[in-house]
């Protein structure tokens, strides 16, 4: 069960398993999968700026200060909570709206710029790929109709990830296929 939807990112929780975004009205089930580029724990952790983790030792060198030291601490502890703060937001922005991969019922949705992912329908699918050289990836997709190539850097972190997914996208499009 996912927790909020892939393609607007609308809380799902409580609903069925197997339904369509209220918000926007993607469709999703349990075998619905996401592969985000900003994962929710690097948001957690690009927050965490090494000023930040120097919290309580400002918080402590301030008792001990020189009342001509104090308001330069303040100001660096003030800093520091805005370096944090904005760090937080821009990672917030990026999981929000930034490049995501997404299986979900009607067939594989891609986000890379923009708050509007692209959906191609499991019929046109026919096969996919990931095409990795340095830390630059690919989605390569071949479709009937015309062939797709979509770079998704940041998306898959490890081969293992990339697998995964073309797994996913293989057994779902066999399926519906089958099914239809
Ligand atoms: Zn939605």
């Amino acid at each position: 069960m996912i927790e909020s939807c892939p393609s607007c990112n609308y809380a799902l929780a409580g609903l069925p398993d197997t339904h369509a975004c209220p918000e926007c009205g993607i469709e999703y089930d349990a075998e619905t999968c996401v592969w985000p580029a900003v994962r929710p724990r690097s948001i957690l952790l690009a927050s965490l700026d090494l000023s930040s983790v120097l919290f309580p030792a400002m918080l402590a060198s301030l008792s001990i200060a020189t009342p001509f030291l104090r308001p330069f601490l303040v100001a660096v502890l003030v800093l520091s909570f805005g370096v944090g703060g904005w760090q937080f937001a821009l990672a917030w922005r990026t999981y929000r709206l930034g490049p995501l991969v997404a299986i979900v019922r009607r067939g594989l949705l891609i986000r890379m710029a923009g708050p509007t992912p692209q959906l191609i329908e499991w019929d046109r699918i026919l096969r996919a790929d990931v095409v990795s050289v340095l830390r630059r990836s690919s989605v390569e997709l071949r479709l009937h109709g015309s062939p797709f190539h979509q770079n998704v850097s940041g998306v898959f972190r490890t081969r293992a990830d990339a697998d995964a997914f073309v797994a996913a996208i293989e057994s779902r499009r066999r399926r519906e296929q089958a099914g239809s």
